[in-house]
C-alpha cells in the first residue's frame, strides 16, 4: 500500500491534509485548490477555445461581406453593360431573359448557373471539366465556352 502523501502539482511540496474532504479552500495547496486550479486551467482553455471561434466568426462575416459588395458590382456592371448593347443592337429584355434561359440550360438544368460542362482535351483527349483553365494530364490550356465562367 502506497503510505506517500500526494505532492503538490504547483510546488511539488507535500499535501498535509489527512483526507482530501478535511480539506478547507483557504488551505494552500489542498486537494480542493488542485481541483481549482485544474478548473480554472478548463475554465481558461474553454475562454481560448470561444474567443478563437469569436475570431474566426468575424473574419467569416468579413469575407462574407467583401463577396457581397463584389456582387453587387458585378450586377451594376452587367446591368450597364445590358442597357448599352440593348441600346445600341436595339435587343429587346425578352431576348436577352431567352439567351440567359439557353446558357442555363447547356448543362441540361435550369438552377440559375452556368455549370460544369465535360468536355475531352483538345490536345491528350482525355476527360476534362469547364472550370479547368488547363487540362490536369497534359496542361494545355483549354478552351472556354464561356468567357465570364467562374
Ligand atoms: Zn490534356
Amino acid at each position: 500500500m502506497n503510505t506517500q502523501r500526494p505532492r503538490c502539482v504547483v510546488c511539488g511540496s507535500e499535501i498535509t491534509t489527512k483526507h482530501p474532504f478535511e480539506a478547507s479552500r483557504e488551505t494552500p495547496h489542498s486537494p480542493t485548490m488542485i481541483v481549482d486550479l485544474y478548473q480554472q486551467g478548463r475554465i481558461n482553455d474553454a475562454q481560448s477555445t470561444a474567443n478563437h471561434a469569436a475570431a474566426k466568426a468575424e473574419a467569416v462575416h468579413e469575407r462574407l461581406a467583401s463577396q457581397e459588395r463584389r456582387i453587387e458590382r458585378l450586377a451594376l456592371h452587367c446591368q450597364a453593360m445590358w442597357e448599352m448593347l440593348r441600346e445600341r443592337a436595339q435587343f429587346t429584355d425578352e431576348e436577352f431573359v431567352n439567351k440567359v434561359l439557353e446558357i442555363d440550360l447547356r448543362d441540361g438544368r435550369t438552377d440559375g448557373r452556368m455549370g460544369v460542362q465535360i468536355s475531352d482535351c483538345p490536345n491528350c483527349k482525355q476527360k476534362t471539366n469547364s472550370r479547368r483553365a488547363t487540362c490536369v494530364i497534359c496542361g494545355v490550356e483549354l478552351p472556354r465556352d464561356h468567357v465570364f465562367q467562374v
